[in-house]
């Protein structure tokens, strides 16, 4: 029950990778004839991907994942200007956070619930903030953040900053990395002008993903060499990874409408057997718009480390807040931003489902947790 953290490798997806570890290993900067057909490969999934988000091939920037998809939005905007901020949302990830600490920033506060709240954002917002970035689903509640709204304050703030003759661009960046199973990642829909993704959590490979850029925006690499990626991210490109990446959005394209409604019953059923046990539970963020995969549950008076470690020994894997916070021992930051205490952020477990997940699965989770939990 850890999906948000890693999903397996979709066989399809496999064997798209496949031929380009073996025989079709060419470098697609060679120009030689094999090189080329890597070359047209390369460009074919650029299209793919374009096509599947809504954008244009020379706006798809193929990264090792959402993290350095991220840090390339991030860092490359705001190194163009010295003088700008950042505005961000008080729950990103935390490689969306750590860049962002180069600049000067702002963090946006979120209700309870752990949405945006968007009449902060709109008075957050002053003359020099050139980049908002605001994630499409937060990675340990579920929450949708509203970024059409978003999209549209800035939208209406550019136009005033235009009539008054300022000169800094407004952009909206999203971290899209837990959307792509359950949710539409249209860039025009969404109204976003970067949008980071990766493979990992789309039963694709790790270190694989992309950075859509919208044409009009100028970004500084962060990688430089061989000027591959349009010159943002120099090195020979992974072709497997891409292929795969690219294969994994289009199953999640295709798939997305029966997923959502397969994982969204396995969570209703998990959340509705955990209420009738009579523990004392809150599930967090749950009178929102949610994804369909994340649940994330505070145990009243349970320490949640010695939870999650006796439900491994019990072959049960879930969550302590992200699984990057989780190594690191601190008390979320997600979860402190909605207002938990520092005794429920302690208490607080994610459960995350997923294609292989069954209702043995979640049946037996909570009779786990019952047993568990009452022992206390
Ligand atoms: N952003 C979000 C919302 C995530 O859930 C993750 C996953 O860990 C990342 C970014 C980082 O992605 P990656 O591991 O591909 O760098």
């Amino acid at each position: 029950l850890d999906y948000a953290a890693a999903t397996h490798m979709d066989s399809a997806v496999l064997e798209a990778m496949q031929p380009y570890f073996t025989a079709n290993f060419y470098n697609p900067s060679a120009t030689y004839l094999a090189g080329r057909s890597a070359r047209q490969a390369l460009e074919a999934a650029r299209h793919q991907v374009a096509q599947l988000i809504g954008a244009r091939a020379s706006e798809v920037v193929f990264t090792a994942g959402a993290t350095e998809a991220n840090n390339l939005a991030i860092q490359g905007l705001m190194r163009n200007y010295p003088e700008g901020d950042i505005l961000i949302s008080a729950i990103e990830h935390e490689s969306v956070l750590a860049p962002t600490r180069e600049f000067k920033h702002q963090e946006i506060p979120v209700s309870q619930q752990g949405i945006v709240d968007l009449a902060k954002l709109e008075k957050m917002i002053g003359d020099k903030t050139v980049l908002v970035s605001v994630m499409l689903v937060n990675n340990e509640l579920g929450t949708i953040q509203p970024l059409r709204e978003i999209a549209e304050i800035l939208n209406k703030l550019s136009i005033s900053r235009q009539n008054k003759g300022n000169k800094f661009p407004l952009y909206l960046h999203t971290d899209a990395a837990q959307a792509p199973n359950y949710l539409d990642i249209h860039v025009s829909r969404l109204g976003v002008d970067f949008m980071s993704l990766n493979g990992s959590k789309i039963y694709g490979p790790k270190q694989s993903g992309t950075l859509y850029v919208k044409a009009a925006a100028r970004l500084r690499p962060l990688i430089s060499g061989g000027g591959q990626e349009f010159g943002l991210r120099s090195g020979t490109e992974n072709m497997a990874g891409i292929a795969g990446f690219a294969k994994a959005l289009e199953i999640a394209d295709t798939r997305r409408r029966d997923e959502v409604n397969k994982i969204a019953k396995l969570r209703q059923s998990f959340e509705e057997l955990l209420q009738k046990t009579g523990l004392q539970i809150v599930i967090n963020g749950a009178n929102n718009r949610r994804a369909p995969h994340i649940s994330s549950v505070s145990f009243a008076g349970v320490d949640n480390e010695r939870l999650m470690m006796e439900l491994d020994e019990r072959g049960i894997q879930c969550a302590v807040g992200s699984a990057c916070s989780a190594s690191r021992k601190e008390a979320s930051h997600v979860l402190s931003a909605i207002g938990l205490g520092e005794a429920a952020t302690h208490s607080t477990l994610r459960f995350s489902f997923g294609r292989q997940t069954t209702n043995d699965d979640i049946q037996k989770a909570v009779h786990e947790l019952v047993q568990l939990t009452d022992q206390k």
